[in-house]
């Protein structure tokens, strides 16, 4: 029964080491996933400068493809100028020509994308190959809730103060310039509950698909922001070597 055992371990070794090989050779794609405010985006420009890969955000690309006045660019415009959402086939386009650039051969990191099931089947053919790792950032709703709807900014000079972690010692005046502070529209309790509900609904069913697909790590995004820098780094340097 030992040697048994032996011999399917040492028939296991070469598999292994080629799988290994394999691994490296691959390009890398990290999914970011987290709700608003998770601090996925800092995070993001973190790995991409450690691991030298290219960071496309949805926000970059509408912004760059409407700054540049691309086709694609023009077309997004004239939903945002309605007040509409931009569908999901022109964000779809918009990435998949960012995918196109030489820089993303050797893998990439999305952050906001995707935030729905059918995208992220669509986005399923430009993964083809390459090792793909699912990074989610949990965060609670009532953090996240304490990070945006606490935001207090400085109407003078721009400054940042957060009632519950960096409070100002003057009830609305700026500690830096003595400048009135002020809630963002997007900040106001409302708004970030219905985001947040929006993206449960979701990103619930994503979770589930990468999670089947073995590919999804869950991180606790609560910690410093150094150490869930340090876990998420740990986490791809595990799962490419
Ligand atoms: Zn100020």
């Amino acid at each position: 029964m030992q040697s048994y055992l032996f011999c399917l371990l040492l028939l296991a070794v070469p598999f292994f080491l080629f799988a290994m090989q394999e691994a490296s050779n691959k390009s890398i794609v990290l999914i970011m996933l987290g709700p608003p405010a998770s601090g996925k985006g800092t995070q993001s420009v973190r790995l991409a400068k450690e691991f030298q890969l290219p960071h496309i955000s949805t926000g970059d690309l509408f912004r760059e493809n409407i700054s540049q006045s691309t086709p694609l660019g023009q077309k997004a415009k004239g939903f945002i100028d309605e007040g509409k959402l931009v569908p999901d086939e022109l964000v779809l386009d918009m990435l998949f020509d960012r995918l196109s650039k030489a820089d993303t051969q050797k893998g990439f990191i999305l952050d906001g994308f995707p935030r729905t099931l059918a995208q992220a089947e669509a986005l399923e053919i430009k993964l083809t190959g390459k090792k793909v790792i699912v990074l989610n950032l949990e965060v609670s709703d009532e953090t996240i809730i304490k990070r945006t709807a606490g935001r207090l900014i400085c109407r003078k000079c721009g400054n940042v103060h957060n009632q519950y972690f960096s409070p100002p010692s003057q009830e609305n005046i700026c500690d830096k310039c003595g400048g009135e502070l002020y809630q963002r529209e997007d900040d106001k309790p409302e708004v970030v509950v219905t985001r947040l509900r929006t993206y449960h609904n979701q990103t619930a069913p994503l979770i589930d698909y990468y999670s089947r697909k073995n590919i999804l790590t869950n991180i606790a995004g609560e910690q410093s922001s150094d150490q869930v820098f340090k876990e998420l780094k740990e986490t791809v340097i595990r799962q490419t070597n």
